[in-house]
């Protein structure tokens, strides 16, 4: 019997060591990694800046807690700001930590602005926001949440992409919106077009707080920073972790300084949070990602990738209905089981991850090359075959 505690479906594989785009076995098996942690690493395995910046710091300083000015905090945080919308950053050391703080800071800003009966947040079906009872609370009701009630008080969902809905969930104890621009986990599912746009009106117009929760579709994984750009639709806080850090734990929530003011000291925390490891992985992370041509190569990457999949519907029809998502984020829409699939795939040593909506997710490090593609493509064809 297994002294851990049995909360997930491990599949019977054990990885000993990665590079790049690779992962490897005790035993020497190679397989192409398409899942990369659940977007996570981003620089895939074993990037030589992440592993430098790590070991560094590891031989110097690894925590001394918030009580003290901590090298490398400032200069990440600009590193987020001068790249987005945002005017803040506090850190913290997961995605739904990070979803967790924007939910405080839009009750916060009500409050500070003699709104205290604002608390409400509307959010939708479908979303994934993370494990903790808010973050449950704030996604769509079910798996997730059952036998966990009474769930937090405060979050009215409606069907993601629906205006009309979203119009008439508002009530004058709305305090805001939150919204995943693709949603992950829900099957990657892109907002529809002038949805984000629409949202920041009712937004606007009603004095309520739009926050994004960008943890898996930031970081680069659509060939922009933050996914909302491509739709240049601004929130007012969002959310980030995953491929901010690569696989070191590392979160962080960006705001403006209007939806920030309430948080002031005190208001939040984190013993971990911005710590000196996190720090330095983040600051080599994010600079990477920044770099000159980074960006390019995932939308170059994404197309090709989108285009040598699609080929595949036309080919199995009736295996696969679609194939979605933007950048290195794509969904490939199932008509045999998801699951089935991406055991296919493994047997073939390509890993994929599963989602909602018999969706199998393709998410490859952002350090992707064409030549990666066309290696994984007959592992994709010899999958297919094995439905027909
Ligand atoms: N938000 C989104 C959109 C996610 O996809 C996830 C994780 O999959 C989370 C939040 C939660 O992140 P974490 O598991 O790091 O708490």
């Amino acid at each position: 019997m297994s002294s851990v505690l049995p909360v997930y479906n491990r599949t019977n594989l054990t990885f000993s060591h990665g590079e790049g785009v690779y992962l490897y076995t005790p035993e020497g098996d190679k397989y192409l990694d398409f899942a990369a942690g659940i977007a996570v690493n981003s620089l895939g395995h074993s990037h030589p800046k992440a592993v430098a910046a790590l070991v560094t710091q590891a031989q110097k300083l690894w925590h001394v807690s918030n009580l003290y000015h901590i090298q490398g905090l400032e200069p990440l945080a600009e590193k987020l700001t001068q790249n987005s919308f945002a005017d803040k950053v506090f850190f913290c050391n997961s995605g739904a930590e990070a979803v967790e703080c924007g939910l405080k800071m839009i009750r916060k800003y009500h409050d500070e602005t003699g709104n205290p009966d604002k608390f409400r947040i509307i959010s939708f079906m479908g979303a994934f926001h993370g494990r903790t009872i808010a973050t449950i609370s704030a996604g769509e009701p079910g798996k997730n949440t059952k036998g966990f009630e009474p769930l937090l008080e405060g979050f009215d969902h409606v069907p993601y992409g629906d205006l009309e809905a979203v119009k008439n969930a508002i009530t004058p104890q709305t305090a805001g919106i939150l919204v995943e621009p693709i949603q992950g986990e829900g099957g990657i599912k892109p907002a529809p077009n002038g949805f984000l746009k629409a949202l920041r009106e009712l937004c606007d117009k009603h004095g309520l707080l739009l926050m994004y929760d960008s943890v898996q579709c930031g970081m680069g994984r659509t060939g922009k920073l933050f996914s909302h750009e491509w739709w240049g639709v601004n929130p007012d806080i969002t959310s980030s972790a995953k491929g901010i850090g690569n696989g070191f734990p590392l979160g962080a929530c960006l705001a403006t300084d209007k939806a920030a003011q309430g948080m002031k000291q005190g208001s939040h925390g984190s013993t971990y949070g911005s710590n000196p490891l996190a720090m330095a992985v983040g600051n080599a992370v994010v600079g990477e990602i920044l770099s000159s041509g980074f960006l390019e190569n995932v939308v170059e990457q994404g197309k090709y990738l989108k285009e040598r999949l699609s080929s595949l519907v036309i080919r199995h029809p009736k295996i696969i209905e679609e194939i979605r998502g933007m950048g290195l984020m794509i969904g490939i829409k199932m008509r045999v089981p998801n699951a089935d699939f991406v055991n296919a795939l493994r047997a073939e040593k390509l890993l994929t991850v599963p989602a909602s909506d018999n969706v199998v997710r393709v998410m490859p490090p952002l350090i992707l090359e064409k030549k990666h593609i066309d290696e994984a493509m007959p592992k994709f064809e010899a999958a297919c075959e094995k439905f027909v």
